[in-house]
């Protein structure tokens, strides 16, 4: 049977409330893939949608053996519906694009085209972006700056889920919360090669966005997050252990000062304040290195619990014995 086992191709659709953008999805993503001429399948990721998204789904799916559906309980976010197709995927390469029509299926052979030159992910970089410009457009082209700088990954457009993988890449990163975004970034921690190609961006027909100016914080936050995880995680006491450093050298300057006052001069005044920062400092250095530590412990639960190996390899050569 054609749907068992692998495939060259899978693509990952996460759907939260789109059920009048399914048909036609499904329709041109399915005359894109069969151009291409290889196996492939589509993972309809359900995201605990309200309306009637898996009725539509149940009909593609009834239709078509390349098509799964997965229905997950409730809306989880665009994320973790990424990973639930993730963890179903069978394809040596994995496509993710949004369900909501934004994203052209006709630029999928482009990606497909790169991913062959040998390339471990291809980025799409959405060109003439039909959304409104100082809600989306202009924070988009702030994060996307900053991401690139943190990361020290050269892509424009780090926001936009339409991407392709190479399988074994996808399935080596866990992502949390809303860091979808940040894959590339992530798995340049394993020395992936990464490509950017142009593609066209269309305004949303059917549905709502989900989302608004509320992500502007959270993708702040989750900057701060990425910085630490690409080049602290495994080593957190070179961050804390410097900032407590400092906070302990001034701590036990302003004391020595303090005394040398007391004793010299027998100096009592404004000695208050002097003192009450003398003891915070020393406090703030006691706290960050021991958190430092804290952490050293956690960075160490954190690998050796699931297994994971602080390097990754590309290939061994061996003589066999
Ligand atoms: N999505 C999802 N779960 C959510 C929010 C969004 O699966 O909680 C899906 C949504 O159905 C769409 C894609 O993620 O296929 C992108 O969402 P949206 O178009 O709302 O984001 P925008 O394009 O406005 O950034
Ligand atoms: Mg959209």
């Amino acid at each position: 049977m054609e749907d068992r086992g692998k495939v060259d191709i899978s693509v990952v659709v996460p759907l939260f409330n789109e059920e009048e953008n399914i048909p036609e999805l499904y329709k041109r993503l399915t005359g894109v893939l069969k151009g291409l001429g290889r196996k492939y399948e589509i993972i309809f990721v359900n995201d605990g949608s309200t309306d009637n998204t898996q009725r539509v789904l149940e009909d593609v799916f009834r239709g078509d053996s390349r098509v799964r559906v997965i229905e997950l309980r409730t809306n989880f976010g665009k994320a973790p519906a990424l990973s639930a197709g993730f963890s179903n995927v069978r394809g040596d390469i994995v496509l993710t694009i949004d369900g909501d029509l934004q994203d052209c299926p006709e630029d999928i052979p482009k990606f497909i085209e790169k991913m062959d030159e040998g390339f471990d992910i291809v980025s799409a970089w959405r060109m003439d972006r039909k959304e409104p410009f100082l809600t989306r457009r202009l924070p988009s082209v702030i994060a996307n700056w900053c991401i690139a700088r943190l990361s020290g990954v050269d892509l424009h457009d780090f926001g936009n889920a339409y991407k392709a993988y190479r399988a074994e890449v996808i399935k080596g990163i866990k992502i949390y919360g809303e860091h979808h975004r940040f894959i590339p970034a992530l798995a340049k921690n394993f020395g992936v090669t990464i490509a950017e190609i142009r593609v066209r961006n269309e305004p949303r027909r059917h549905g709502q966005s989900k989302y608004g100016l509320s992500r502007i914080p959270k993708v702040f936050f989750d900057m701060i997050t990425l910085k630490f995880l690409l080049t602290y995680s495994t080593r957190p006491l070179h961050v804390l252990g410097p900032i407590g450093s400092f906070f302990g050298i001034v701590g036990i300057f302003l004391g020595l000062r303090l005394a040398y006052l007391k004793i010299a001069h027998g100096d009592v005044l404004g000695t208050k304040v002097s003192l009450s920062v003398c003891v915070l400092c020393i406090f703030l250095a006691v706290q960050l290195i021991t958190l430092g530590l804290l952490a050293e412990l956690l960075v160490r639960i954190y690998y050796e619990s699931q297994g994971k190996e602080i390097y990754t390899i590309r290939r061994v050569l061996e003589h066999k014995t």
